[in-house]
């Protein structure tokens, strides 16, 4: 178990990894984010089965993996709620829902692409019948295309689905990314965009490079701007019919606390318009 857990921990180490240990490092919270980072570790290396009977109650249940939970876990920031059996978040848990009442309900996904895959979802999109799952990242390895969001190496209507959560808030470019998810898109087709947001316009500063600077001032060491609502502009501007959803558009509250839903998550659902 500890060789297997090194093992572990030495293949995850790379630059960025290292970068998000020295930034944790020089943080207010460094001895609490060490010990977080250490359950984790620990606990998402055992068998699913052994977590779900760890965890198992009823008084929440995870619509990703459909287990029956005592409770979520709270790691790395105080207001995530993982599920310990599937490692889902609240906003991918609404996600699912919301993919499941107004997507899956109205037809089929027949190609998708899956960015920065998750993998709760990754494995909630795989299960679906007679689906061609495309899955893409810039670094990680256990992707079917190795790419930039900037570029997509797509036909153009190449898709009738995108999921893309949490990534444009990385991109120095997110109009050039934007354009590109809208165009590999075929008409009809949804893109479901999620990213951080507060409640002020959107700041951006190009000239901010360091880490710890970037995590003071856009809450991540390798975050390069807070969205604000005005994200629905740009997504506008590069051709989608932006809806903006909350979880009280797919749960009430009783569903909200039961799933682990959280509030304050916004997911942005991009139509492309039909020709
Ligand atoms: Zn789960």
């Amino acid at each position: 178990m500890v060789y297997s857990l090194r093992q572990q921990v030495l293949t995850e180490i790379n630059p960025v990894m290292l970068t998000r240990i020295r930034v944790a490092l020089q943080s207010r919270d460094a001895l609490r984010r060490a010990v977080d980072f250490l359950i984790a570790a620990i606990l998402f290396r055992l068998p699913p089965l052994l977590r779900s009977a760890l965890f198992r109650g009823e008084r929440h249940e995870c619509p990703l993996c459909g287990a029956h939970l005592s409770g979520f876990l709270v790691l790395h920031r105080p207001f995530f709620r993982w599920c310990p059996v599937c490692r889902s978040l609240q906003r991918h848990r609404v996600s699912w829902l919301f993919i499941r009442q107004h997507i899956l309900s109205v037809h089929p996904i027949r190609r998708m692409l899956h960015i920065a895959p998750e993998e709760a979802l990754r494995q909630a999109f795989q299960r679906l019948p007679d689906i061609e799952y495309v899955s893409m990242d810039l670094y990680a390895a256990d992707v079917l295309v190795r790419a930039d969001v900037g570029w997509l190496p797509f036909a153009s209507h190449a898709f009738d689905f995108i999921y893309c959560s949490h990534v444009l808030e990385h991109i120095p470019n997110d109009r050039a990314a934007m354009r590109e998810l809208q165009r590999v898109l075929r008409p009809g087709g949804v893109a479901l965009v999620l990213v951080p947001v507060w409640g002020k316009p959107t700041f951006e500063d190009p000239g901010v490079t360091d880490p710890v600077e970037r995590e003071r001032l856009f809450g991540q060491f390798d975050h390069v701007r807070w969205y604000g609502f005005d994200i629905v502009d740009r997504l506008t501007d590069s051709g989608f019919a932006v809806r903006v959803i909350r979880a009280g558009d797919v749960a009430d509250v009783r569903a909200i606390n039961r799933f682990g839903l959280d509030q304050a998550d916004v997911l942005f659902g991009c139509t492309k318009p039909a020709r």
